[in-house]
């Protein structure tokens, strides 16, 4: 067995402020005036979940806090081997919040400038929008990924049960300016969500997915188009999508020859950061290290890269699978 920590990974499903150190929170939110509490991470549905990002919103003011999230998202990302973040970024909430809809953003973008070249790891934005919000917000949010070519996708995430078709003329919108797409389906709502989203919802690939095995025939579509899956196993656990991590449908998905990619969703509320994943996948379903590897070079595939940069990964990850195991590793 290869260290996970050394294989190149991309990482397409992960939202920055689900990625703050608690460290870091407690300390902003002094700053802030914002009392943290000492015990934290432990929620069991998506309530308490939501809860969580109340807190995490209310810490978040100025300038500083934003790049400083941002910076240290890349220095926790590169020390779990990952080499390409999307990284999700609710940009026009925050601003709308502060009462500045660019400063959030920009802060970010220049956190994320300045941890790229410090750790040697290379980060792009997707810009979600939350299913509850107004229509409106969705367009101020299109407005933004616009002016930054660091952003490369927007996409709706949030409560599935509030419906996507609101947000049609948005996408087809970005589609028009050349963003891509990426939303959320298929997590608590069923295949109507996931067809959605495929549909006139414009998606490239689905945000979790998992319920697509509810419907065979929605199955051989996705499969058929080749639209990867960004399957978080912990996070589905830790929000009641899935019963256990022994009965995530990760296999199955595999086993239906969908393209499923690993990912955290929100590592620091759940304690799993993303080669913490892999060796869950690894444990739970005993795969071996190029089942590992090949979820990785999923990844990277799926991901919206650079050809360059999907080219020296792929390199890496067969760099990474011909190397010799440690003895007894
Ligand atoms: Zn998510």
């Amino acid at each position: 067995m290869r260290d996970l920590l050394t294989l190149p990974k991309a990482h397409l499903h992960v939202h920055l402020e689900s990625t703050v150190r608690w460290t870091t929170l407690r300390e902003i939110g002094a700053a802030n005036g914002v009392r943290v509490p000492g015990e934290v991470g432990a929620f069991g549905d998506f309530a308490s979940f939501f809860a969580q990002n109340d807190l995490v919103r209310a810490c978040l003011r100025r300038p500083a806090d934003f790049h400083r999230i941002a910076y240290e998202f890349c220095a926790d990302e590169a020390a779990q081997g990952v080499r390409y973040a999307e990284v999700s970024f609710t940009a026009a909430g925050h601003g709308e919040r502060l009462g500045d809809l660019g400063m959030p953003l920009a802060a970010v973008l220049d956190g994320l400038e300045a941890g790229q070249d410090a750790f040697g790891i290379e980060c792009r934005l997707i810009l979600d929008h939350s299913r509850r919000r107004s229509v409106e917000r969705a367009w101020r949010t299109l407005d933004l990924a616009r002016r930054h070519d660091r952003v490369v996708a927007v996409g709706l995430a949030g409560d599935e049960a509030h419906p996507g078709a609101p947000f049609d003329a948005v996408f087809a919108a970005a589609h028009d300016a050349g963003l891509h797409i990426v939303h959320h389906a298929g997590e608590g709502e069923g295949p109507a969500s996931i067809r959605h989203a495929i549909g006139p919802g414009r998606t490239e690939r689905l945000g979790h997915g998992i319920r697509v095995l509810d419907d065979p025939d929605l199955v051989a579509e996705v499969r058929d188009r080749g639209i990867a899956l960004e399957v978080c196993p912990s996070s589905n656990v830790a929000l009641g999508f899935a019963p256990s991590l022994g009965a995530h449908p990760l296999p199955r998905l595999r086993d239906a020859g969908l393209t499923v990619t690993l990912n955290t969703d929100i590592p620091a509320l759940i304690g799993t950061p993303l080669a913490a994943e892999y060796a869950l996948v690894r444990d739970t379903f005993g795969y071996d290290d190029p089942t590992l590897a090949g979820l990785a070079r999923a990844a990277v595939d799926a991901s919206f890269a650079p050809t360059e940069t999907k080219h020296r990964m792929n390199q890496a990850i067969t760099d990474w699978l011909t190397r010799p195991a440690a003895p007894g590793g």
